[in-house]
């Protein structure tokens, strides 16, 4: 029996490049990606001669972008219109599902499959630091923890708001590990993680926003125990087969490109919203090698909101209405990019 794959046709043999993203939200029905995802099909792209193939109902299906022809088998069929490339995406006319697949079964992919789609699935938020660990001590005696949970829950409630699936690692003055923390991360449909920390330092001037995103991991760096363990964890609810660890380097090698493609750009978009919505200078997104980052498997970036270390600072973080303000830009924020950018 065919295994059930979700590695759409990202998978791609030596010297072809994987499908670019689209940069728009494209209906995901209208995606050969989406189609992949939906029929559960392991579908191979080769970027050099434009093809998608797959196999399906026992016959090798081909597809040339630019064309209208399909091949499926021996046999040629032709479709309405010819598949074209938007902005990065493979993109189907609407008889092709019918004329390739048939009737539309009722399979859909594991894990949702919105993982690889145009749609955002579930976001973890992550409030830095908690119960026994105060996280930094600010001005004031104002904890880190604290300020970090109230932004974090109206940064959740911002995004429930707007139907987005919400993960939060805490909602309460908790103790959680870091491991459990990405373990959230590599559930079913999570497409982002975000978390959320307060600065310090020993100077009271140090001031701004900063926003970091996960550097380059060298191989010491990926065979980190929690980092296997989450791959592990995120492959089997991929219903991969178990004995292939070819496949599971493919999907391990295609979400950390995935990965370290999108998290500076969203970083970027965090730090820079932030920084104009509080009026607080951007200090800019920055590469960095924070457990967090390194162990999540999905686009992650970690926000420094303010230094509680700073007098000025603190005591508008203290503020309600000014933690609302930071939640309400880092929602925007996410929310622009992604849809924007079609994460
Ligand atoms: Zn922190």
């Amino acid at each position: 029996m065919v295994r059930i794959l979700l590695v759409g046709f990202l998978i791609f043999t030596a010297g072809c490049a994987t499908v670019p993203r689209s940069t728009v939200v494209v209906p995901v029905e209208t995606t050969l990606e989406g189609l992949c995802s939906k029929y559960a099909l392991d579908c191979s792209w080769d970027g050099v001669a434009q093809t998608v193939s797959m196999d399906y109902g026992g016959q090798r299906i081909q597809a040339l972008v630019g064309s209208s022809l399909v091949m499926v088998g021996k046999n040629k069929l032709s479709l309405s219109a010819p598949i074209k490339r938007h902005r990065g995406a493979v993109v189907v006319p609407p008889d092709f599902e019918k004329l390739v697949f048939g009737p539309a079964d009722q399979k859909t992919a594991a894990g949702g499959g919105s993982f690889l789609g145009r749609r955002l699935g579930k976001v973890v938020v992550d409030a830095g630091h908690g119960g026994k660990d105060p996280g930094a001590i600010g001005f004031g005696r104002l904890k880190e923890k604290d300020v970090n949970l109230d932004i974090a829950s109206r940064v959740a409630r911002n995004l429930k708001e707007a139907g987005v699936d919400v993960i939060q690692t805490r909602s309460d003055d908790d103790f959680i590990a870091l491991a459990e923390r990405t373990a959230a991360a590599s559930r079913p449909g999570v497409d982002l993680f975000i978390s959320i920390h307060s600065n310090a330092t020993k100077s009271r001037r140090a001031s701004g926003i900063e926003v970091y995103y996960v550097g380059p991991l060298n191989l010491e760096d990926k065979c980190e125990v929690q980092r296997l363990q989450n791959e592990r964890k995120l492959c089997g609810l991929l219903n991969m087969r178990k004995d292939s660890s070819d496949l599971k380097g493919v999907v391990t090698d295609m979400l950390y490109t995935y990965k370290v493609a999108d998290a500076p750009r969203l970083a970027e978009a965090v730090a820079r919203g932030l920084s104009q919505a509080v009026g607080q200078v951007s200090r800019g997104s920055k590469a960095a090698r924070y457990y967090v980052l390194r162990n999540t498997l999905v686009p992650a970036v970690l926000v420094e909101v303010g230094f509680i270390s700073n007098p000025k600072e603190a005591a508008q973080l203290k503020e309600g209405a000014y933690r609302q303000k930071i939640a309400d830009a880092i929602t925007k924020s996410l929310m622009r990019y992604v849809y924007a950018q079609g994460i």
